[in-house]
């Protein structure tokens, strides 16, 4: 079942997203978002502005045969990557809401999607999504809440009794609804919990690092029961494979809030580089402060995007079991993001270590992305395990026939072209070695196709683009592409002799065809790539 509508054409996405300019500025000024932050306060009413007749924000995640507008993947993405620039903690209330309904969407019967959804649209209620447990995090499958049927006089099932402890749940004290992960007889299942049922109690919001104006607490169920209806599509056990089914897009999401935390802290950055004077002129003017601080993550942040709109135009176009790319754009994209947003902090120095530039607050908010909706970890794994499989199941030609392509592109081509087909090469012999059972391996590997895909993707979208922004994007793709080069060849050749019982001789092969030398070639002119970086981004 397609989750999401195709997408929206792009004056509605345009309107959209200045209606959201126009509330955030109305509503959400700096003055606000550091009040909300000092105070951990979770802004009800702006939310319910947000959620009413005159926006309908939560309309995006809907389709349009329950009353929504049928966002896309792309629409989601962008929405995502625009709210974080203005305030993680209140773009994580949205995620919740787009998680918690989710499994209604996927799971769902017709007259379930019609009476939750079509309830969600029209009323504007804040959902929430509960499957993390004290003791069950990373390890979903192993979920301790459960659902005991409950059975009339001939022995059918009328309802269910849930009893557990949920942890961590976004929008937990403020929802009206609830989707939950519970044990019943036939396996993980979820159901719609309303907040008013008895027995269902919320703990106190915990105090938070950072996304302090998000409203996080445990859910408690203490023997709620439910009639049978509130089983998503009526059968048990479906609970793990709807989670999955959702990843291709919640997860996106979550790349779009890497993406945009990292670029307003970038942003910020790059204006203070100029407005503060030392040594006798702008920051920005000195090498170290722009190639060190600006650059690398400008490069990242854009290849990150050019991998987000890629994986977004494929959902969008109707593909389905993009579990690996969801994985690889939330991966890279946070870890992006929040590097980013480390070197803004130090971009600004002292005053960057303030509350007043909201740097540090970005540094906060944005840490969270590589730790919810499936840690950085669990990502690797991901990553790792699906394309060890698919390069071995292909023979390669999983990376060798797009890098044939690649070959013939611009800036950055040749570069990403050698880096997909040593790729192949690495996770080959990687595999004949039997290296991927050291989950470090296969965690590096992982890096690996994050490198090498999101170079691919930016190599094709600076091939394609027309000035002025092709003037950012060539020597965008051309440092990245040379980077996962420069990255497959070095760390292919330390994983080869990574442990002293690998065999020699196989480790002196591999390390042989990833030619160290060809690989550092790529980077020639790094520093007239960099430099053109600079001066773009300084537009
Ligand atoms: C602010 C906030 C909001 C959240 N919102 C929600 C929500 O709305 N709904 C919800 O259900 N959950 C929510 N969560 C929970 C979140 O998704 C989990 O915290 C996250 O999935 C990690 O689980 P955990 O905290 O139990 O860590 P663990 O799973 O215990 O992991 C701890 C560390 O071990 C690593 N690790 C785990 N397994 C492996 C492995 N197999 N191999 C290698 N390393 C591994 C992890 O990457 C991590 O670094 C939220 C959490 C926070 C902090």
């Amino acid at each position: 079942m397609t989750r999401h509508g195709s997408g929206l054409d792009d004056e509605t996405l345009g309107f959209v997203l200045d209606t959201l300019k126009r509330v955030t500025e109305r509503r959400l000024g700096k003055a606000t978002r550091l009040a909300l932050d000092d105070s951990e306060e979770f802004p009800i009413d702006l939310v319910k502005e947000m959620l009413g007749p005159e926006i309908g924000l939560h309309l995006l995640f809907l389709p349009e045969d329950v009353g929504g507008l049928g966002g896309g993947a792309r629409d989601l993405f962008r929405v995502s990557e625009e709210m974080a620039r203005v305030d993680l903690g209140v773009a994580t209330a949205f995620l919740a809401i787009a998680l918690g309904i989710d499994p209604i969407l996927v799971g769902g019967t017709d007259t379930q999607r019609a009476h939750w959804l079509g309830r969600i649209a029209e009323e504007g209620w804040i959902v929430a999504y509960g499957v993390t447990e004290p003791a069950v995090g990373s390890d979903v499958a192993t979920i301790g809440t459960v659902a005991e049927p409950i059975r009339n006089g001939c022995g059918d099932v009328t309802g269910y009794k849930l009893s557990g402890t949920k942890q961590f749940i976004t929008n937990g004290g403020v929802a009206r609804l609830y989707t939950i992960l519970a044990r019943a007889p036939g396996g993980p299942s979820f159901f719609v919990v309303e907040r008013d049922r008895s027995g269902v109690s919320v703990g106190a919001p915990e105090h938070k690092h950072g996304i302090r104006a998000s409203n996080t607490t445990q859910v408690i169920l203490d023997g709620v029961e439910v009639p049978a209806d509130h089983l998503l599509g009526l059968e048990e056990g479906h609970g793990l494979e709807q989670a999955k089914q959702v990843f291709g897009y919640t997860r996106l999401m979550v790349a779009g809030f890497g993406v945009g935390a990292g670029e307003e802290a970038l942003s910020r950055t790059i204006e203070y580089g100029h407005d503060r004077l030392q040594f006798g002129e702008p920051l920005y003017a000195k090498q170290g402060f722009t190639h060190k601080l600006i650059v690398p993550h400008a490069v990242r942040l854009e290849a990150a995007r050019a991998y987000c709109e890629e994986v977004a135009a494929r959902l969008d176009g109707g593909e389905v079991g993009l579990q690996a790319e969801g994985s690889v754009a939330k991966y890279f994209a946070t870890e992006a993001g929040n590097a980013a947003a480390d070197a803004a902090l130090q971009g600004h120095g002292g005053y960057g270590y303030t509350r007043e530039y909201e740097v540090e607050k970005i540094r906060r908010d944005v840490r969270i992305t590589t730790i919810y909706e499936g840690t950085s970890e669990i990502q690797q794994s991901i990553i790792g395990t699906h394309r060890w499989r698919a390069v071995v199941r292909t023979k390669g030609g999983f990376y060798r026939e797009p890098a044939a392509e690649l070959r013939s592109l611009g800036p950055g081509g040749e570069a990403a072209s050698w880096a997909a087909e040593a790729l192949a090469d690495l996770i080959l012999a990687a595999h004949a070695m039997r290296l991927p059972r050291e989950q470090w391996a296969l965690f590096e590997i992982a890096r690996l196709v994050a490198e090498v895909e999101t170079a691919s993707a930016l190599v094709r979208k600076a091939d394609a683009a027309a000035p002025p922004v092709r003037e950012l994007l060539e020597p965008c793709a051309q440092l990245h592409a040379a980077g996962a080069a420069r990255e497959v060849a070095v760390t292919g050749q330390r994983l080869a002799r990574a442990r002293d019982s690998f065999d020699a001789a196989a480790a002196t092969e591999l390390c042989g065809r990833l030619d160290l030398s060809r690989a550092l070639a790529f980077g020639a002119g790094e520093l007239d790539e960099m430099d053109r970086v600079a001066a773009a981004l300084a537009k």
